[in-house]
């Protein structure tokens, strides 16, 4: 029994100005890409046990994956996509790692073009894939997947158990112990992806009730929220039922569960208010009573959905208002750490700070902000995660220099950064916990770490392209009409 198994991971917003060349997967190949993943807590890492439980040879060709950015570089797409197929002739099974929602600069539906060539190959090989609950599912995809099944959790925290659940399947078709029948449904809907946390609103009750369809018998249930922040048909939200034998029973409980979200459909839609408003909210609930910092989430600006990471119209937006206290970070620009490195520490200066990546899709230019203050630290901007997401992982934001402008502390990296883990301000001498404002620009993953010190969270727009304001997107392939983007959309299951 030989078994095909790789990784290829990407959420690609085609607004992003953030390129995502061949490097930006850091792509481990063969044994180095079994060696990468092994014992790893994602869907490969579970992919790898099984195989090797069940006494199987494994074939990793590539194990590659990016943070959100926009499309795939053609050269990398069709390298890495060449990579997986030109291992699969005579694996008898595949299991794929897969995000659901990657576009290339050649190919507007990435995994189904690969599974299409896959099943090419081997017309006859179980297929299994595991996707991300953000995944924009698409009919190639499901033409050539035997088996599918997305994360349950957002924040994403089941990783490897989708992928075990995926594989698990696979093993149990390959044993005849099941003939599995594939059925989705997508509706004509964008989420926010504000609105797919699974602790709560409609998403929850979404991923409660694939739950229960699973415990009634189904194989697997999976809810893909989508990623809408891409120009391609359809980047919308799905239901996938994988069913032992009857299509038709597959089918209902999708359609079912879709109709369930049809009607629940303004709980996933995410309204940002008035940067000036939240921000104004933000002081009065710094000044009430409670302990810990107030978070102003710059939701709009967040690089793990395609943010740029120096947007920076909160802070503008902060200062304007007078608040003070307030740690800032990071923020994204390679020319300000050089400038403050170069200063060196206990210097004043005054220089631009961020906005210096046009959003040039979205026809945004914004001016840098001018600071002044005194360069407080300058770090290598390492700090290893203490939990819970990645414990243990050591981050390297590249060379760090934190500028004080006595209203705010600003954190300024050489690389785009999510909030992983308090050590972001920690390693540099900050204290988040007697800050009376901490501005990150997340959206959902600091949340673990940042929500339980913090006193209150307000969420901020400031208009990057990772903003929920779609309208502002020129999206020219999305079919209309599309909920909520146009009034009036019929629609049933
Ligand atoms: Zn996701």
């Amino acid at each position: 029994m030989k078994i095909l198994i790789a990784r290829l991971n990407h959420e690609t917003n085609t607004f992003s100005p953030v390129p995502t060349p061949l490097s930006s997967f850091a792509p481990r190949y063969g044994e180095d890409a079994y060696r990468a993943s092994k014992g790893t807590r994602t869907a490969i890492g579970a992919f790898i046990d099984l195989a090797e439980a069940a006494g199987a040879e494994l074939v990793v060709p590539v194990a590659a994956g990016a943070n959100p950015s926009g499309r795939v570089a053609a050269d990398a797409y069709t390298a890495l996509c060449d990579a997986i197929v030109s291992a699969a002739p005579g694996c008898d099974a595949v299991m794929l790692d897969l995000h659901g929602a990657m576009v290339a600069e050649n190919s507007d539906d990435g995994e189904g073009e690969l599974l299409a060539r896959l099943r090419k190959v081997l017309p006859d090989a179980p297929i299994a894939i595991a996707l991300d609950l953000h995944g924009n599912v698409t009919k190639a995809m499901m033409a050539h997947a035997d088996i599918a099944v997305s994360f349950k959790t957002y924040p994403h925290v089941d990783m490897y158990e989708t992928g075990e659940h995926a594989g698990r399947l696979l093993m149990r078709m390959l044993q005849q112990q099941m003939r599995p029948a594939l059925a989705w449904r997508r509706l004509p809907m964008v989420t926010h992806t504000l609105r797919s946390n699974t602790g709560e609103g409609a998403m929850q009750r979404a991923v409660a009730a694939a739950r229960q369809a699973e415990a009634g018998g189904m194989l697997a249930v999976s809810v893909l929220a989508g990623f809408g922040l891409a120009d391609i048909a359809a980047p919308c939200i799905s239901v996938l039922v994988v069913a032992d034998g009857d299509a038709a029973a597959a089918q209902a409980v999708a359609d079912k569960l879709a109709a369930q979200i049809w009607n629940e459909r303004a709980g996933f839609v995410y309204e940002s208010e008035p940067l000036a408003d939240s921000i104004a909210c933000a002081a009065q609930l710094a000044a009430a009573d409670g302990k810990g910092p107030v978070l102003l989430l710059d939701h709009g600006d967040n690089c793990m959905s395609g943010g740029t990471c120096d947007d920076m119209a909160v802070l503008r937006e902060a200062l304007r208002q007078g608040l003070s206290g307030i740690a800032v970070g990071p923020v994204c620009d390679p020319q300000a750490v050089a400038a403050l490195i170069e200063a060196g520490v206990g210097a004043s200066v005054t220089l631009p700070v961020g906005n210096k990546v046009p959003l040039s899709q979205l026809g945004v230019y914004p001016a840098p902000l001018t600071l002044s203050g005194r360069v407080a630290a300058i770090s290598d901007g390492e700090y290893v995660i203490s939990g819970p997401t990645y414990p243990g992982l050591r981050i390297r934001m590249g060379r760090t220099a934190l500028l004080d402008t006595g209203a705010a502390q600003v954190v300024v990296t050489e690389t785009p950064q999510e909030h992983w883990d308090l050590g972001i301000f920690t390693h540099i001498g900050v204290d988040p916990l007697t800050q009376r404002f901490l501005l990150l620009k997340s959206r959902m993953y600091c949340r673990p770490v940042f929500v339980p010190i913090a006193k209150a969270v307000v969420e901020c727009d400031g208009g990057g392209v990772t903003s929920s304001r779609y309208a502002q997107f020129p999206f020219q392939r999305l079919a209309r009409p599309v909920y909520p983007l146009d009034a009036d959309v019929a629609w049933r299951a």
